[in-house]
């Protein structure tokens, strides 16, 4: 794919403004932060990338943020982060689409002396200079926790997140911690799992069609990695009726699910504030370009090295704290999170 390098004054236009790919449009002496993320597409993403670019412009007014987006290529990703190594970023914020497939990116940035930093997903097997991520572990747990209280027995659902993702993993292993115990007393059955390409709603809504088609419709709670899965999920269920009867979680508070929240269709949402996430991923990069140390909350191994790391706590949302936690943070407005509700 060409280089298009998006010179973000605002962020809210990522990858739209072509600036070119030479290095005659930036201030001189201005530092330049590479921002890669893996697909703008899911709904989260574009939050992030104007949180961090904003960030950025506001501590640094001279700045230049590059933005790309890779489409969920993962190896449009890996020549977009060449680019930008390239370009002379001082700083290399990745938002992997795939973890285990940017190790050359890794050496190479490191050859040229600029530090990466892993953005809400780890980058495995090579020189990380910092991971930023909540508890990912946490936000699994929190949604098994959940499940377990209003369905402590009956046959689940597990759609889990996309196998590439590391942090798929780190959900699931959350959610086993917590429903192992009952799996094997023999109250809760997993009578359903599969991994979900991207956390496509599309491929969601199939999977839970298969799975209500392989049960008889016999499914007590439903476990969605996130809120993309979860649409896809909640539209399987509306067609055999059962949308609001079993119980379902999601990750992100998006805004439809948000929605579907507040109208009983899906049970639980967990929210990862994204400001303070990209605040803190957009500090540490000005750290770093001006050669200081980031503040961390600890390390995390990525099969190469233990990668200092922050990372923050995920909360878990339904409709009893709705106001509370995504309207009071100006997440959502309340407006937006009640259109549909009477
Ligand atoms: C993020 C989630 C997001 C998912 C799909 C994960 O790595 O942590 O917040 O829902 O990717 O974009």
């Amino acid at each position: 794919a060409a280089l298009t390098l998006a010179g973000c004054g605002t962020g809210s236009n990522a990858g739209s403004s072509n600036a070119g790919s030479s290095n005659s449009t930036s201030a001189s002496g201005a530092v330049k932060i590479g921002l890669s993320f893996g697909d703008l597409n899911l709904e989260r993403w574009p939050h992030d990338e104007k949180d961090i670019t904003s960030y950025i412009k506001a501590h640094d007014p001279n700045a230049q943020v590059l933005v790309q987006d890779a489409n969920g290529s993962s190896s449009t990703q890996v020549s977009q982060c060449e680019n930008l190594i390239s370009e002379g970023v001082k700083v290399l914020i990745i938002n992997a689409q795939n973890g285990s497939a940017l190790v050359q990116v890794l050496n190479d940035a490191k050859r040229a002396g600029i530090p990466v930093i892993a953005y809400d997903r780890m980058i495995e097997n090579g020189p990380v200079s910092l991971y930023v991520s909540y508890d990912n572990e946490k936000v699994g747990e929190l949604q098994a926790q959940y499940l377990t209280q209003v369905a402590p027995k009956g046959n689940y659902v597990l759609l889990e997140g996309d196998p590439t993702d590391p942090n798929a993993t780190q959900f699931y292993n959350g959610q086993m911690k917590v429903l192992n115990p009952y799996i094997k007393n023999g109250s809760i059955k997993v009578v359903y799992k599969q991994w979900t390409n991207n956390y496509d709603t599309n491929t969601a809504e199939s999977e839970m069609e298969d799975a209500l088609t392989k049960t008889q419709n016999n499914v007590t709670a439903v476990l969605d990695a996130n809120d993309s899965i979860a649409l896809g999920a909640i539209q399987a269920l509306k067609q055999q009726h059962l949308a609001g009867k079993v119980p379902t979680t999601g990750q992100d508070a998006d805004l439809a699910n948000c929605q579907d929240i507040v109208e009983g269709l899906q049970t639980m949402t967990v929210y990862k504030p994204i400001n303070t996430e990209a605040d803190d991923a957009a500090q540490a990069a000005l750290d770093l370009a001006a050669g200081k140390t980031p503040k961390t909350t600890g390390t995390t191994d990525n099969g190469f090295t233990k990668v200092p790391s922050i990372l923050l706590s995920p909360v878990a949302v339904t409709k009893s704290n709705m106001m509370d936690e995504i309207v009071k943070s100006g997440f959502h407005t309340e407006a937006q999170v009640y259109a549909n509700v009477p």
